[in-house]
């Protein structure tokens, strides 16, 4: 008789999109013609980039010719591709070889597997608020949780775990706080893996919103983490890939844990990948590979200033009121205290009946983020205009 996983049950049920999806449809029901501005999702908007178009017009061309055609590739990512990304780490200071770099589909689908080569004793700390995808995973795999606070008295960079914990998942800058981890900070946390043998799973999605040149953009610039750390990356928010679909891990040969010699967690990830995922599309990794291009880089570096120009009007427009923000400066989200004390999903029907503005109750990613509100600077500039200034007008506190 077959059984469910129960673990399944254990998840607790994530409305958030489909009642923010279900407010907002009642709203323009009940006000027809009224115009939503949506700033609430973590979704790119903008066009591809030409370098960016010209790889993937590349790739397609180069499957209509028998000569260039090619099927399945290698499940680890066409070596071309490893090979860039590791000479782009090499110009950021951080030597990894190309056998220590996983192409894959995204960023999501290995941040939710990774979990499934460690063992299911594993503690896992996860800070809260955070993308719930590493939460929902470990429920899956049946993984102790705990959870690492992040609030205002720690400016929403948790502190170290207080009991012994396994495996800590970091992501940084944090979605949806927009807030990012120091050097100092990120060397604490490596430092408490090395002495537990416990493995940081760190999620640099962001890394290319970081404005400020002190703050990491990979953990692989603090000593130490290539013995202790797996980085999580993706092409989906520096580049506009959130529907062409390209992302890596780094798995340092140089790892230990408790129960491992080096190279063998490489071995395992390479297993892992090689037995369930068949590659990522050759298309998108043609297009890749033009991103890391020096136009490629040019190019994909504006079109991120357009979003964190997009999050300064923001910032700007809602401080002038009076209403504290996180974040926002080294990301592409903001995180703003709901003023009144009220909660998340208060605020967000005030919001939307006020001003017409769509954002995400921070409650969604967490119980600490109950009483905060994110808003994202993925948008066209008229729109996010639009609704800074229908906040501003409209607002009332
Ligand atoms: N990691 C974080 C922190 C995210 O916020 C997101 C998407 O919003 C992802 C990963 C997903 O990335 P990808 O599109 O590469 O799957």
């Amino acid at each position: 008789m077959a059984k469910i996983n129960s673990n399944y049950k254990n998840l607790s049920q994530n409305y958030l999109f489909s009642e923010i999806r279900k407010r907002t449809a009642a709203f323009s029901e009940a006000n027809p013609g009224v115009e939503i501005l949506r700033l609430g999702i973590g979704n790119t908007t903008e066009p591809l980039v030409p370098t960016v178009l010209d790889g993937l017009k590349l790739g397609v061309k180069k499957l209509s010719k028998v000569e260039t055609y090619t099927g399945y590739g290698d499940e680890q990512g066409d070596i071309r591709l490893r090979k860039a990304l590791s000479d782009w780490y090499d110009k950021r200071g951080i030597k990894l070889s190309d056998d220590e770099i996983f192409i894959s589909d995204g960023a999501k689908c290995d941040a939710a597997n990774i979990t499934s080569i460690f063992d299911t004793s594993s503690v896992v700390a996860i800070s809260d608020p955070v993308y719930p995808v590493y939460l929902d995973t470990n429920i899956i795999s049946n993984k102790k949780v705990i959870f690492l606070e992040s609030t205002d008295k720690n400016d929403f960079i948790p502190d170290l775990p207080k009991e012994k914990t396994d495996i800590i998942f970091i992501c940084s800058p944090n979605n949806p706080t927009g807030t990012v981890f120091t050097r100092e900070k990120l060397k604490e946390f490596v430092n408490y893996a090395l002495e537990n043998k416990a493995i940081i799973i760190f999620d640099a999605a962001y890394s290319e919103y970081i404005q400020d040149k002190n703050l990491p953009r990979s953990i692989y610039g603090i000593e130490g983490a290539k013995n202790c750390s797996i980085e999580i990356q993706s092409f989906s928010k520096s580049a506009g890939f959130t529907g062409v679909r390209l992302g890596w891990t780094v798995v340092p040969k140089d790892l230990i844990i408790e129960n491992s010699i080096p190279g063998e967690i490489n071995k395992l990830w390479n297993r892992r990948q090689t037995t369930m995922f068949n590659g990522a599309s050759n298309i998108a990794q043609e297009g890749g590979l033009a991103a890391l291009s020096e136009d490629g880089q040019k190019q994909t570096r504006e079109q991120v200033q357009y979003y964190m120009e997009n999050a300064k009007i923001i910032s700007e427009g809602l401080k002038s009121l009076g209403l504290k923000i996180f974040g926002g400066v080294n990301a592409p989200y903001l995180w703003i205290k709901c003023p009144k004390g009220l909660t998340s999903w208060e605020f967000f029907d005030k919001l939307l009946n006020e001003t017409h503005v769509v954002g995400t109750p921070g409650s969604g990613f967490g119980k600490m983020g109950e009483g905060y509100f994110r808003l994202s600077a993925f948008g066209h500039r008229e729109n996010v205009e639009k609704a800074v200034k229908n906040i501003k007008e409209n607002l009332k506190l």
